[in-house]
């Protein structure tokens, strides 16, 4: 009767971790480990209210690596895949813990920088770019919109998308502000 119960117990536990592990898989991006976009949208939807009650300003900044596709058929894709991880790092190892870095699909990622205004945040996006070219050898376009721009998460979205492509554009390796 007493081993029935710790079994059951177990087996309990068992199932309890795989639905967490299940849980964060899908997430997770697996090949960077970056949270993915699903988890982006459950992240904004509690932090758009909380952000709007504190009046903190956020900036949603869209990435996209330059001519990307070239670096693969140069380097092949193994190699471009450790661009990927590699940039991953780069980037959760110098923003702040409640910033959230994510990889939007392919070679594009979304940096979403907590507390700050468009104006302080942009030395601190043009020593990143300084950095991944130094020690990734690939520059990246961005995008930025602000959190003043809207109160509607994929509105914000839109814009940085808008303003990213403006970057590229006008010839890569460089950031643009959302025209509000
Ligand atoms: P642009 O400067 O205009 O962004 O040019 P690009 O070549 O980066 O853009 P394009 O959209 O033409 O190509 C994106 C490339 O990104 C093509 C694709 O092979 C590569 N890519 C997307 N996801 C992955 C991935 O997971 N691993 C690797 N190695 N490459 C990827
Ligand atoms: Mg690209
Ligand atoms: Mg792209």
């Amino acid at each position: 009767q007493r081993q029935m119960c710790i079994r059951d117990s177990n087996n309990f536990i068992d199932h309890i971790a795989s639905r967490i592990k299940f849980e964060q898989e899908s997430l997770t991006d697996p090949l960077t480990g970056l949270p993915n976009r699903r988890h982006m949208e459950i992240f904004m939807e509690k932090f758009m209210p909380a952000s709007r009650r504190t009046g903190h300003e956020f900036q949603v900044v869209m990435i996209d690596i330059d001519y990307f596709k070239q670096y693969n058929d140069t380097h092949g894709h193994l190699q471009g895949d450790k661009i990927l991880i590699n940039l991953a790092a780069l980037v959760n190892k110098n923003i702040h813990s409640s910033d959230l870095f994510v990889r939007y699909g392919g070679e594009e990622f979304i940096l979403i920088l907590t507390a700050v205004n468009s104006e302080d945040c942009l030395p601190f996006l043009t020593e990143l770019m300084i950095k991944i070219e130094k020690e990734l050898q690939v520059t990246i376009s961005l995008g930025l919109a602000s959190s003043t721009m809207s109160d509607d998460f994929n509105q914000l979205l839109n814009l940085s998308d808008r303003a990213l492509y403006k970057s590229k554009q006008q010839g890569r390796n460089q950031f643009n502000m959302a025209q509000p």
